[in-house]
């Protein structure tokens, strides 16, 4: 494995960072989970112009363009000669010193990591996963907004330790008026009477680029879909469920909170959707 950073290529052992950089202090910093199909990255100019909107939201000035960046995540990925990974790019605020205020650190801190990624046995795929709703409250958006992709994800730890604690393997987070927003590092999408709904990312959400490629991709399999508020109500009485992530791409949730979703299996509308997602990522390269 080759890890790149600041323009420079090393060994795994050998690709390390300063204790000071405020990335690891402060998790002051910025980053995307991208995944490569069939040697190519999977929606990549997507997943830069995120980047680049995280870091502008939190006045970090990336040192390089867009287009820059796109040559580095390719060239990381020939050198790594990956045909199926995960790149995990990175951009912290830098070497500082040990106070809060980033106007000294130098500069910052790019890494991009090519390597591999298995979140869930392929038996969950087939099966189902159970998930509860976490006590612990999504970040408000008027204190650092969810869809910034940002190096502080100690609230989705918080709340995947109180799913391990209750035996499950996801959980879901509400937002302070107990709207849902998200899994811990996925969106979530109902299916009601043949609409698939899911929360506007305004409710506290990452906009998720499987989400997106998901609701693009719900007309060719005769789904229509909306942007909407939902309620743990509206999780419990729905006929499916499912979330979808980079990592986890499409995960049927059949239980929720004790309530079997449905009849307790993955739902045809969740089975349609990872056909035609499974179909997109075989073909498109
Ligand atoms: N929400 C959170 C909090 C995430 O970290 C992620 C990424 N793993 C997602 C949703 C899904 O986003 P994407 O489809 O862009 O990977």
């Amino acid at each position: 494995m080759k890890v790149y950073i600041n323009g420079k290529y090393y060994d795994r052992g050998e690709a390390m960072i300063s204790v000071f950089d405020h990335g690891l202090l402060y998790g002051d910093g910025v980053f995307e989970g991208i995944r490569i199909y069939k040697g190519k990255a999977f929606k990549l100019k997507e997943h830069i112009k995120r980047l680049y909107q995280s870091a502008k939201a939190i006045l970090l000035d990336v040192p390089m363009g867009q287009k820059e960046m796109e040559k580095a995540v390719f060239e990381a990925v020939r050198i790594n000669a990956k045909n199926d990974g995960y790149i995990r790019l990175i951009i912290t605020r830098g070497e500082g010193p040990l106070g809060v205020d980033p106007a000294q650190c130098a500069k910052p801190t790019v890494i991009i990591i090519v390597g591999d990624i298995q979140l869930y046995p392929q038996e969950y795929y087939e099966k189902g996963i159970a998930v509860v709703t976490a006590a612990s409250r999504r970040m408000p958006s008027d204190s650092l907004d969810p869809r910034v992709k940002s190096l502080n994800y100690l609230n989705n730890v918080m709340a995947k330790i109180e799913a391990k604690q209750a035996g499950c393997l996801e959980a879901v987070l509400l937002n302070h008026e107990g709207y849902v927003t998200e899994c811990t590092a996925d969106n979530i999408f109902i299916v009601r009477d043949g609409t698939l709904l899911t929360p506007a990312p305004h409710y506290g959400a990452l906009d998720g680029i499987t989400r997106m490629t998901v609701i693009n991709l719900a007309p060719s399999c005769g789904i229509t879909s909306l942007e909407t508020a939902l309620t743990r109500y509206d999780l419990y009485t729905a006929d499916e469920c499912f979330m979808t992530g980079t990592g986890a791409e499409i995960m049927p949730v059949t239980m929720i909170d004790g309530r079997l979703i449905g009849n307790g299996k993955p739902g045809p509308v969740t089975r349609r959707l990872i056909a035609g997602f499974r179909k997109l990522i075989s073909v498109r390269q």
